[in-house]
């Protein structure tokens, strides 16, 4: 833990140096949620922005984890609501791995792949509406396994099984 808030310290001194906008506050409200994060790093220039996300997990050997893509975006996304930044500035998003960088620019398909997550979260959050388990080796060692499993059996409606069912498939954004 200690470790962790050493290095944390370390990336904000190299990330001041280089002009990097450590850990700010976002805050955006779209329609009736209220989206708070905060991104490791932002570069922000007159014609770009660019949101660092770093992760401590070892990179697919292409492009990134779905999650990793989703939260970066969320956090650009929120930027971009929060700062009023002209329709057509360029966003990119850097998702940073120990020992990869995978960038990607803040397209439509990732930009409703995202709103789309939030949405989900919405519903489960304000209606209980349980999405579908993606289940995998991460399962073994989840501590909620059981409850989660428990869950799975009472859903009977089209619309709980559709709900995160997109997700199924997808592992990775290239
Ligand atoms: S068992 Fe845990 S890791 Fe697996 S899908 Fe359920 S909540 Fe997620």
């Amino acid at each position: 833990m200690a470790l962790g808030k050493v290095f944390h310290l370390l990336f904000r001194v190299s990330d001041a140096a280089k002009g990097l906008r450590s850990e700010e506050p976002l805050l955006a409200t779209i329609g009736s949620v209220e989206l708070r994060g905060r991104a490791d790093a932002i570069k922000v220039t007159e014609k770009a922005v660019h949101i660092i996300e770093r992760k401590s997990s070892r990179p697919p050997s292409r492009g990134a984890w779905i999650s990793d893509v989703v939260q970066a975006a969320s956090y650009a996304i929120q930027y971009a609501y929060t700062s009023g930044s002209p329709r057509d500035i360029d966003i990119t998003i850097e998702v940073r791995y120990p020992s990869a960088r995978r960038l990607f620019r803040l397209t439509d398909d990732i930009k409703t792949m995202t709103l789309r997550s939030i949405d989900e979260v919405s519903l489960l959050k304000r209606a209980g509406v349980v999405p579908y388990a993606k289940r995998g080796r991460r399962c073994a060692r989840c501590p909620y396994k059981g409850i989660c499993e428990a869950l799975d059996s009472g859903l009977e409606s089209q619309y709980q099984d559709e709900l995160g069912l997109w997700l199924r498939d997808l592992n990775i954004v290239t």
